[in-house]
């Protein structure tokens, strides 16, 4: 029996086949010969149960399937695909050069929007005529493992990918609004999440406070600020540093954003009901030394977070609060007795991100705020090296409150917010205001830039 091509694609469903990376080539009465790169026992079942024939694998070099693949099943290829692969290419390479978080790409009724992410901020890359648009979201959603036809629903997926040395993991999600589907291409740069305690701006001062919360080895210490203000990168700078192989560090995380050798990460997956507090029972059944949360979302991952402390565990973990001193009052929120949190808290970093002036073109100035005071602060121009924006890559702001016992005192005889803030600044905690003042003083930062980023905080 002889079948063309469109019959045989018919045989073997276009999932089956990109998913084992095959394609059927000729067709008997009880047979089916498959290209295949390498025999595959699953393959093989699935093949034999959708198609029930015998099933013949033939192994033929990969780059000699995927052609194969698109030719079959290709229906979303036109003439734009080599042009779309080689948008997305551009783009990616854009972003990667800008050191851009996130890529958005937004189809409106004439044409669709390329912009960017950068140091917080949003902006426009290009606007292309819309009958790129469709060739090009398939090639992303193809490339991220999505269904290509599926554009009702909101999916999500990934590629893992090197442009110009950089590895990313790229996380795609994809909504449909009224005029197709906007795609957001999040980047997480694996070189970013590698970075030291100083790389990431923490003094030296800072770091000790830091590594003096740590060496206690049990209790909790809370990495606290809002979406975006680096805390997951502070937090796995900290787990680097605390890896070796005569401890037992483990994690429970959502999304897993960088993976560390030597550390045994669990993914929270909530459609099968591991959730932040089963993960980390299951982990406090395995022996752990150290163990990273995430994020405390609610009361029952915060109660068993305390659990884990008192009985000897470090436990490092994130918190969606403003400041450091505020940690306590949102523990206590979430029905942690006051002797427990008191018993468990270590330590709290709170941070958030400023941009830094560039080096290339910054100037200095002197702004007299009154007759008595003035301050010396830098000031952006714009370059060619910043793109014209006078800003370049971004630093950690931060809070670090060590606790200690006249804190405890203050927390267990209730005092408030301001009290305890006031002993804890006697007793040495870093503010936000030394932060800013002194990446004012050092023209890492500007006065402006500290300014809006204050206004975002209070
Ligand atoms: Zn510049």
């Amino acid at each position: 029996m002889v079948s063309s091509e469109k019959d045989l694609s018919l045989l073997v469903p276009e999932k089956l086949a990109r998913k084992y990376n095959l394609f059927p080539i000729e067709e008997t009465d009880n047979s089916l010969v498959v290209g295949i790169e390498k025999n595959n026992i699953y393959a093989l079942q699935d093949l034999k149960l959708v198609t029930g024939k015998n099933i013949i694998f033939r192994e033929l070099p990969k780059e000699e399937i995927n052609e194969k693949i698109e030719i079959f099943y290709g229906n979303f290829i036109d003439i734009n695909e080599d042009y779309s692969n080689y948008l997305f290419q551009d783009i990616l390479e854009k972003a990667i050069y800008e050191n851009a978080s996130d890529i958005h790409i937004e189809p409106f009724s004439d044409l669709f929007k390329i912009r960017i992410r950068v140091d917080g901020k949003m902006k426009e890359v290009s606007s292309l005529i819309l009958d790129l648009y469709a060739s090009l979201a398939s090639v992303i959603k193809y490339k991220a493992n999505m269904d290509i036809t599926e554009k009702r629903l909101p999916q999500d997926g990934r590629i893992d990918l090197k442009i110009k040395d950089v590895v990313v993991d790229i996380r795609i999600s994809t909504v449909p609004t009224v005029h197709g589907e906007k795609i957001v291409l999040r980047l997480l740069r694996r070189d970013s999440f590698l970075k030291t305690k100083k790389e990431l701006g923490f003094t030296e001062v800072a770091i000790n406070k830091i590594d003096e919360i740590i060496n206690k080895k049990t209790g909790i210490l809370l990495v606290t600020g809002p979406t975006g203000s680096g805390k997951t990168t502070t937090v796995y700078s900290i787990l680097k540093e605390l890896k070796d192989d005569s401890k037992n560090i483990m994690t429970i995380e959502d999304p897993i954003e960088y993976k560390i050798e030597g550390i045994n990460q669990i993914q929270v997956n909530n459609k099968v009901g591991l959730t932040f507090e089963k993960g980390l029972k299951a982990i406090l059944r395995q022996d752990p030394d150290i163990i990273m949360v995430g994020e405390i979302r609610d009361v029952e991952t915060a109660k068993t977070a305390v659990r884990a402390a008192i009985t000897g565990h470090l436990v490092i973990s994130t918190l969606h609060t403003n400041d450091a001193i505020s940690s306590i009052a949102r523990l206590i929120d979430m029905e942690i007795p006051v002797y427990l949190l008191n018993a468990s808290l270590i330590g709290v970093i709170s941070q958030r991100l400023v941009r830094k002036v560039c080096t290339d073109c910054s100037n200095e100035i002197t702004i007299t705020q009154d007759e008595n005071k003035s301050i010396d602060t830098a000031i952006p121009i714009g370059c060619d090296q910043c793109n014209g924006i006078g800003y370049s890559g971004r630093t950690a702001v931060y809070e670090i409150l060590q606790i200690d016992d006249e804190i405890r005192q203050a927390v267990q005889s209730n005092k408030g917010s301001n009290k305890i803030k006031d002993i804890a600044i006697k007793n040495g905690m870093i503010t936000f205001d030394d932060s800013y003042t002194r990446l004012i003083k050092e023209k890492i930062t500007t006065l402006e830039e500290c300014i809006i980023n204050k206004e975002i905080l209070y």
